[in-house]
């Protein structure tokens, strides 16, 4: 135990994790392999699914009829082929990947008949499966010493399909035990996003999850970076498509970057961030196309910290507001559409009191790879047996990211003036230093985001 004790106190090794456009196509793979073998401290190597399998093993798994399974298991095949085609010892990893295109076929078959969750997350699963066995066999080609490993042997999980969450203390011991002494000698390359509950059953942990799994393994493991290889070269100040005079943020602080991805960034899996805080591991987020360009590092504290860091954009976002008489001057209201509210496993994001209602939107972050809406008639029913009920759909969230806002005068006035032609559906600011949220009307959106960064960032 101590020559693994000390061997993970100063381990210099880094985990690598892949996104799907990185390991899209046979081009992609190349480019995430010079990267994985540019470092030779990289030693556990996490991937998403190839681009686009996710989406579909998604829609295979909601049931639907036979020619039009056919022609997403057509797609599916498709994209992975197209990769083999182009590896010079094709044959038994064509034959691999064909025994899981059969399993995936087996499970649609079961979806068209009746679907579940469990079932879904056993069909996505695929689709990390598939693309980390090529990718192994990229590396073996290019003379590496590369081990393909299902992490469902350590990433134990509870049973809630579409987001389950790990056992953290389960998932050290077995990592130490299983991947910890492997590290010296090999590189080894991994799922990220999948799980396996306590029967063996496989799990999810929600939409993006690579990102978590990477990071998870590199606090049991004791690494000393998690570097996350996305289409993009780092964290900017907002979403460069939105506004194309984004600018890079090359370091920023945990708590700041948690704030962004909470609050929409889709840069890295809000959960991302707790497992490196937690250890203290610092993130790095770059491009495999580009990987020259360099990126952002996320770590504990940065230099002078900004009063404005970014701008987060957050779509369909669903407000719910209640009103009850009730309410007046009474206790405990509050209490009993939040007992319902947990019930019902939703997390509650804004919220905002009057007199006589309470305005809240629903936490969709780390929602489930299931596409279930969380506004179930099940909760509706509950909700409205105790007040009356409006929900307001097509919003947005947008969110200010900052330092030390509470204390900066004449904040209101900068955000606002600049806002003034704008509507502004509800406001939430106070509870963080590092925030200001407004809901907006979806259509206005990314107007609203331009006008802010060219006020707040040019
Ligand atoms: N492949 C999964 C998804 O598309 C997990 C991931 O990409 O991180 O959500
Ligand atoms: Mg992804």
């Amino acid at each position: 135990m101590n020559a693994v004790a000390s061997l993970s106190e100063n381990s210099p090794f880094v985990i690598a994790k892949f996104g799907g456009t990185s390991v899209a196509n046979y081009a992609a793979m190349n480019k995430s392999a010079d990267v994985v073998l540019s470092n030779k401290n990289v030693r556990v190597v996490v991937l998403s699914a190839s681009a686009g399998i996710t989406n579909l093993l998604v829609e295979l798994s909601e049931g639907c009829d036979a020619d039009k399974r056919n022609e997403l298991l057509q797609k599916v095949q498709d994209i992975q082929y197209a990769i083999i085609d182009n590896l010079q010892h094709a044959e038994v990893i064509r034959e691999e990947i064909n025994r899981l295109l059969e399993n995936i076929a087996h499970l649609a078959d079961s979806a068209s008949l009746a679907t579940s969750d469990a079932l879904t997350d056993e069909m996505v699963s695929h689709g990390e499966l598939m693309s980390t066995l090529l990718f192994v066999e990229i590396l073996r080609e290019r003379g590496a010493n590369s081990h393909w490993f299902d992490v469902r042997k350590v990433m134990k999980t509870n049973s809630s399909f579409g987001r389950a969450e790990p056992g953290l203390q389960q998932l050290k011991e077995s990592a130490q035990h299983l991947l910890l002494p492997r590290l010296q000698n090999d590189l080894i390359i991994t799922q990220g996003f999948i799980g396996q509950d306590s029967k063996a059953r496989t799990t999810t942990l929600g939409r993006g999850g690579s990102d978590y799994t990477a990071a998870l393994l590199a606090e049991v493991l004791n690494l000393s970076r998690v570097d996350i290889w996305t289409d993009v070269p780092g964290i900017y100040t907002t979403d460069p498509r939105v506004v194309p005079a984004a600018q890079r943020i090359d370091e920023i602080a945990f708590d700041e970057a948690a704030e962004m991805a909470t609050f929409g960034a889709k840069i890295l899996h809000p959960a991302t961030l707790l497992p490196a805080v937690r250890a203290g591991i610092p993130v790095f987020v770059g491009s495999s196309k580009e990987p020259e360009a360099g990126g952002t590092l996320v770590c504990d504290r940065t230099e002078n910290p900004p009063q404005y860091r970014a701008l987060t954009l957050r779509r369909k976002q669903t407000l719910l507001t209640l009103h009850s008489l009730k309410m007046l001057h009474a206790r405990g209201f509050l209490a009993e559409i939040f007992t319902i509210l947990l019930r019902h496993n939703i997390s509650v994001d804004l919220i905002t009191t009057s007199e006589v209602s309470v305005a809240l939107t629903l936490d969709t972050t780390g929602s489930t790879s299931t596409n279930g809406s969380l506004l179930t008639n099940a909760l509706m029913t509950e909700l409205s047996a105790l007040c009356r009920v409006e929900v307001e759909e097509n919003l947005a969230l947008v969110a200010i990211i900052g330092n030390k806002l509470s204390q900066v005068n004449g904040l209101g006035k900068q955000i606002f003036g600049a806002l003034e032609s704008f509507n502004i559906r509800m406001i939430s600011y106070g509870a963080s230093n590092h925030n200001m949220c407004l809901l907006v009307p979806g259509d206005n959106a990314e107007e609203i985001v331009r006008t802010l960064h060219s006020n707040l960032f040019e």
